[in-house]
């Protein structure tokens, strides 16, 4: 722990920690001691991790990188906080991001931009950024992050970590700042998908406190030692294929990955790593994903508007930012809110609370949520009758320089292209690290290989990862 906080304070420049407390983290420390001393901890015990700052956290403060909230210490702990401490975790603190998770570079947070690693001049990715930096800086061993349209897979990918977002309902939601309650999930990110298991199965687990919470996944109890007990098992079975472990196992490829806007680097990547599972002994299946372009404007539809309604809550009344100069209760109400938010997210409630409006509903929001299950049905299609697992890119490129998208705010939202899709289906997907391309500046930066797997499949989608990694 002590390391850690000395590596955080030398590499204070990447501006990855928004809120460090040696006293709370040396006290987690001392309480591993003890465990291991009494022969009590388990695999996570002493561990080093740290939490995005959109998981609330007693002690430490919870400011989902915004303005709204920058005072904000809250009462309880996240479920996934809580349950990581339990298992002996120790956090060093909490994590810079995207204000209340919108945005795809980190760049939309009040205490400024996180850095990339492999490059200071690039976007770590977002909204989890400097989740994906904190790990690929070795500041941590692990972190959180959230993922309501790729911001797990898409920083882990733009960082080359590895990072897996779960099926929808398989983690609870109780104390993550909403953003898109039907789309929002939490998730782990780690060097390599075996430290993702320990992670995952441990956040993991039904959840009273959060209404959609799954208590079954296809049968199994949605409770820890799921995960971990299909990883195992998956691996069990490659492992007795022997030199062609993953015989059998059909990869869809979607051709709607592969076109325009793709950089060339990063396709070469991804084919390769493609290769290299088959030369594993996996069959290439080429599919068909028709509505991938789609899943933007279902996307923006959708999470905006549930984020008007999720950041109506924050009045000045009853916690948050208060403006100090106000005439009367409306006028208090919309200057703290003023105040309170940056650009990107008053951006998003004014689409949102348009498409919500009266005679609008019906050409987009009903729109957009017919679109949602079409493309939910177009995953099933492929993942019932085709192949067994989804593989291709992650992002269209490799990261962007910071203040890329100052001009076109909007220019970031369609590279979610191959994100967006899983997460208004509800599947499982990860990001795993399969090579470099150059980014603007001339560095090398890492590229990321996206595996998506069917509902509560993450065991076998992690032993998946494991046998190329
Ligand atoms: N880039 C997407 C957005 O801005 C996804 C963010 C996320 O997953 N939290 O909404």
């Amino acid at each position: 722990a002590q390391d850690c906080l000395k590596q955080i304070q030398d590499q204070h420049a990447l501006n990855a920690f928004v809120h460090v407390d040696a006293e709370l983290t040396l006290a987690q420390a001392r309480l591993a001691d003890a465990a291991i001393a009494a022969g009590t901890a388990g695999p996570l015990t002493g561990i080093p991790i740290a939490h995005k700052d959109l998981f609330v956290t007693e002690g430490w403060r919870s400011t989902a990188g915004s303005n709204m909230l920058k005072n904000y210490v809250s009462p309880f702990d996240a479920t996934v906080v809580r349950k990581l401490r339990e298992a002996g975790c120790v956090s060093l603190g909490k994590l810079n991001c995207d204000e209340f998770a919108m945005g795809s570079g980190n760049e939309h947070s009040a205490f400024g931009p996180a850095r990339n690693p492999w490059d200071p001049s690039a976007v770590p990715g977002g909204s989890s950024g400097a989740s994906a930096a904190a790990v690929a800086a070795k500041l941590v061993m692990a972190t959180t992050g959230t993922d309501t349209g790729g911001s797990v897979r898409q920083p882990a990918a733009l960082c080359g970590v590895s990072g897996i977002k779960p099926t929808y309902g398989a983690v609870s939601r109780y104390g993550m700042i909403a953003y898109g309650s039907s789309l929002d999930q939490a998730g782990p990110l780690a060097a390599n998908a075996a430290d993702l298991v320990e992670l995952l199965d441990t956040m993991s687990g039904f959840d009273h406190r959060d209404a959609t919470s799954a208590e079954q996944c296809q049968g199994v109890a949605n409770a820890p030692g799921r995960i971990r007990s299909e990883y195992q098992s998956a691996n069990a079975q490659y492992a007795a294929q022997g030199a062609q472990p993953l015989k059998g196992l059909r990869i869809g490829v979607p051709r709607e990955y592969f076109g325009d806007g793709l950089n060339n680097e990063v396709a070469q990547a991804v084919e390769a790593a493609i290769a290299q599972f088959e030369a594993l002994g996996a069959k290439r299946v080429d599919i068909s994903l028709p509505r991938t372009q789609l899943s933007i404007p279902a996307y923006y539809v959708i999470a905006p508007a549930e984020a008007s309604s999720n950041l109506s809550r924050y009045d000045g009344v009853r916690y948050g930012h208060r403006s100090e100069s106000y005439t009367d209760l409306a006028d208090m109400t919309a200057r703290s809110r003023a105040e309170g938010f940056g650009p990107e997210v008053q951006r998003r409630i004014l689409i949102g609370t348009y498409v919500l409006s009266h005679g609008y509903y019906d050409a987009y929001y009903l729109q957009a949520q017919r679109l949602r299950r079409m493309i939910a049905d177009d995953f099933q299609a492929a993942l019932t009758t085709q192949c067994d697992v989804i593989m291709g890119p992650v992002t269209p490129t490799v990261a962007a320089p910071i203040g890329h998208s100052q001009d076109d705010p909007t220019a970031d939202w369609l590279a979610d292209v191959y994100t967006l899709g899983l997460n208004l289906a509800g599947l499982p997907g990860m990001s795993i690290p399969c090579g470099f391309g150059r980014g603007v500046s001339g560095s090398q930066l890492p590229v990321g290989l996206q595996i998506i797997g069917n509902y509560f499949d993450e065991g076998r989608l992690l032993a998946i990862a494991h046998q190329y990694q």
